[in-house]
């Protein structure tokens, strides 16, 4: 139905998160990456999460774990509350969001600042501190 890629951006998917988790382009920001992220919880893309996780901090022994439990919610939408760094300059950036998802029945969020890193010259998650 609707183009808008579930990150929020307000553009078309295809642009903006399915670009980056195709491989099409890399993710210019830290931002850019936690969109693509959030977006892969959307799809429940296991194997893009644990690709743009930092390979020090990946959880590979989770993925398939994530990847049902990405499944098993509704994602209802992120906020990007704010950036530090991680501009297109930078080696690290953080950024701070709320992941809102349906949970039987339930409105839950996930409320991190998050850590990333450049690895290989990639912005990748490397980790985050729920708050
Ligand atoms: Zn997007």
């Amino acid at each position: 139905m609707s183009n808008l890629c579930p990150c929020g951006s307000q553009k078309d998917k295809n642009d903006c998160c399915l670009a980056i988790i195709s491989g099409k382009r890399d993710a210019k920001t830290a931002s850019e990456l936690m969109r693509s992220r959030y977006t892969a919880f959307t799809l429940a893309d296991g194997v893009y999460l644990m690709r743009s996780h930092h390979s020090q901090t990946r959880p590979v022994r989770e993925q398939k774990s994530i990847e049902a439990w990405a499944k098993s919610v509704q994602w209802m939408g992120l906020v990007i509350l704010g950036t530090q760094a991680g501009e297109a300059p930078d080696h690290t950036g953080f950024v701070e969001f709320r992941a809102l998802y349906l949970e039987g029945g339930k409105m839950q969020q996930i409320h991190e600042k998050s850590l990333f890193k450049r690895e290989h010259g990639k912005w990748v998650y490397f980790s985050g501190t729920h708050l």
